[in-house]
């Protein structure tokens, strides 16, 4: 079989530096790639296809392939994906998309860098995090949020804009966790909206306006009281879910022993059935103004205190009063800078404690 790419390099790294696009590989590059793939089990099932683990070489890849049903989310992950600037860090770092036509169906993969943690979700069901683990879990996900939500704007050269976009589908499936255990990533963009301040357009998919998760929808969407062609309300609807992420988090802090919930739950685990309708939601959230509880115990610590205002903040009924993501990143760096100074304090106060016990 003849080769597509010149000089292969042997891993994903080498192959990721060469490419030298912001975006991804050269699209040819994306197919041959995708088709040297061998998927090793499936990790993951989503309402349209499955994610699996493959792998490629000697590196781990994770591909999700959709149905042919779902095309219209596979064009759309796509697209977003290959905009320009969109890779960092705490954006789930994409490789290829490829479409195999077999004759009698069609093959809808995209390729991404695999996390063998999976999902916060995952993550949260299995075990608890400290409290400075959750701080900057909270952190990298703002930080990707921002990435996402960011328009880059520069004087003519195309490749060097990015459009803003908002992601309309954050909830704790949906933000993968790294090998380090507390650096969290943005996936699954297949229902993401776009804008463009040159244009003035804001790039609604054909999936429409009121998608996502109706547990995670914030109130303005659950009214149907939202207005679509103002792109702020996107990027505040997403903050009202990450809030609600923020929740899941903090709620499985271990904090000197202390577990507010024993088991992971989701937001509204208690006011709503599993996958509750819209009007149910629109009920609880809307109409009884209802929001997750907090732990009293959160009251009397500094830092979580402060977190939990944040979060109040940002869940707010009036989408106008919510924080954006650059906000909530200088609070977050400003509340784990206390927290780790009065770590640091705390060990101090240990420290010389110690010193005169053994000077006695
Ligand atoms: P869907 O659009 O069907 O929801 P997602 O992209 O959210 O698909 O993926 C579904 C699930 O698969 C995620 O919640 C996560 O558990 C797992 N998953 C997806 N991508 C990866 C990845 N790159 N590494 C590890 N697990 C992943
Ligand atoms: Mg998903
Ligand atoms: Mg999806």
């Amino acid at each position: 079989e003849q080769t597509l790419i010149p000089d292969t390099p042997d891993t994903l790294a080498e192959m990721m530096t060469e490419s030298g696009s912001g975006s991804g590989l050269p699209l040819l590059v994306q197919r041959t790639f995708s088709r040297q793939i061998t998927l090793i089990q499936c990790i993951g099932k989503g309402k349209f296809g499955e994610v699996y683990k493959g792998t490629w070489r000697s590196d781990d890849v994770a591909v999700k392939i959709f149905s042919s049903r779902d095309e219209v989310s596979w064009r759309r992950e796509t697209e977003i994906y290959r905009s320009n600037l969109i890779r960092h860090e705490n954006i789930l770092g994409f490789i290829a998309s490829d479409n195999k036509d077999t004759g009698t169906v069609t093959q809808l993969w995209l390729v991404t860098e695999y996390h063998s943690l999976g999902s916060l979700f995952d993550v949260l069901q299995n075990q608890t995090v400290t409290k400075e683990d959750m701080f900057y879990m909270a952190l990298s996900s703002t930080n990707g949020l921002m990435h996402l939500h960011m328009e880059i704007e520069s004087m003519g050269d195309k490749e060097y804009r990015k459009p803003a976009i908002a992601h309309r589908d954050i909830k704790s499936r949906n933000i993968l966790v790294k090998k380090d255990g507390r650096t969290c990533c943005i996936a699954d963009l297949g229902l993401a909206v776009t804008y463009d301040s040159q244009t003035k357009n804001v790039n609604i998919p054909p999936q429409g306006c009121r998608v996502g998760t109706k547990r995670y929808m914030a109130p303005e969407l659950l009214e149907d009281s939202f207005n679509h062609t103002n792109f702020d309300c996107f990027r505040q609807a997403d903050i009202y879910s990450l809030a609600l992420v923020f929740w899941e988090l903090i709620s499985r802090m271990d904090d000197d022993g202390f577990v507010f919930h024993k088991k992971h739950e989701l937001p509204y685990y208690d006011s709503v059935q599993s996958d509750p309708p819209i009007e149910e939601m629109k009920h609880t959230v809307c109409t009884l103004n209802k929001r997750p509880n907090f732990s009293e115990r959160w009251k009397s610590d500094f830092a979580l205190r402060k977190f939990t205002d944040l979060v109040s903040e940002c869940w707010h009924k009036n989408s106008g009063a919510r924080l954006s993501a650059l906000r909530i990143k200088k609070t977050l760096l400003t509340i784990l800078e206390t927290f780790q100074n009065s770590k640091t304090e705390k060990k101090e106060v240990n420290t010389i404690n110690s010193c005169e016990k053994s000077d006695h």
